[in-house]
């Protein structure tokens, strides 16, 4: 655990201080899905077809490698409409007020990760610079599907990480006509879910339940290709191909019921101590 821990802090040291260390070049997760993120978080450009759509953001610090991965796929950060949060943690959202700037896209957010925001948590000065907290324009519902061009994305709203994350069930299609469903669990890391971060944090101890209880419920929703917010959750750099667009080898159904399993699980870890 400890090796953890100190390969964590190196992470965060590196993010803000020499990031060009977690720079990586983008990648294809599905026909129309782009890994624009960093070796530490993760990022997702969408060509909708009607201009792009990120998910995610990086820290402020870090939002130049976002920049950087969409010129090198050969789109214009310019012509993204719409930015998806997973949640409100600094690595999630330290970059919205960039990409907002040079392309006016409207963001959205979960209503809970909305005042989640007001927390002290997410104000205290740390290791990155926090930005100031950008009222979302638009707030995500289970009930309404996002259309977005050709890209129609349903969200499933999964308390546990934070009180608002949100996950992404992003319905893409390959040149065949072949329908792919790229999931993304919005967060699924258990360091905020032990009973001293509750404490310290002064944060509702039921998310940890809500977040396995959340795990169970989603496993059932079909998935061709898990992608996780963080990389290194569910060993996504393992996972791809040596061809940078070559999508294919991340196509595995099983794989989606298994990370929650095993996420879970970790939380349930946690419980038991
Ligand atoms: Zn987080």
């Amino acid at each position: 655990m400890e090796a953890i821990t100190k390969n964590v802090g190196q992470v965060w040291w590196n993010a803000a201080n020499a990031p060009w260390l977690l720079q990586c070049d983008p990648f294809k997760v599905s026909p129309h899905v782009y890994y624009v993120g960093n070796t530490w978080v993760g990022a997702y450009l969408i060509d909708t077809g009607d201009g792009l759509a990120l998910i995610d953001t990086l820290i402020f610090e870090d939002a130049y490698q976002l920049f950087e991965n969409i010129y090198k796929l050969g789109f214009n950060p310019k012509d993204i409409k719409n930015i998806l949060l997973t949640h409100c943690h600094i690595d999630h959202v330290g970059g919205v007020n960039p990409i907002v700037s040079v392309s006016g896209a409207k963001v959205w957010l979960s209503r809970e990760d909305e005042i989640f925001a007001d927390h002290p948590f997410n104000k205290k000065e740390g290791i990155f610079k926090v930005t100031e907290f950008r009222k979302p324009d638009c707030y995500f519902s289970d009930d309404e599907p996002l259309v977005l061009g050709n890209i129609v994305i349903r969200t499933k709203l999964c308390p546990g990480h934070t009180p608002g994350t949100t996950s992404f069930f992003i319905e893409d299609h390959d040149e065949n006509g072949r329908k792919l469903v790229v999931g993304l669990h919005g967060g699924v890391g258990v360091n905020t879910m032990s009973d001293k971060y509750f404490e310290e944090n002064d944060l509702d101890p039921i998310l940890r339940k809500q977040f396995i209880e959340g795990c169970e419920a989603m496993k059932s929703i079909h998935v061709d290709i898990s992608i996780p917010s963080h990389p290194a959750h569910g060993d996504l750099m393992n996972r791809i191909s040596s061809d940078p667009m070559d999508y294919t080898p991340l196509i595995d159904e099983k794989e989606w019921a298994h990370f929650l399993d095993v996420r879970a699980q970790f939380a349930k870890d946690l419980e038991e101590k």
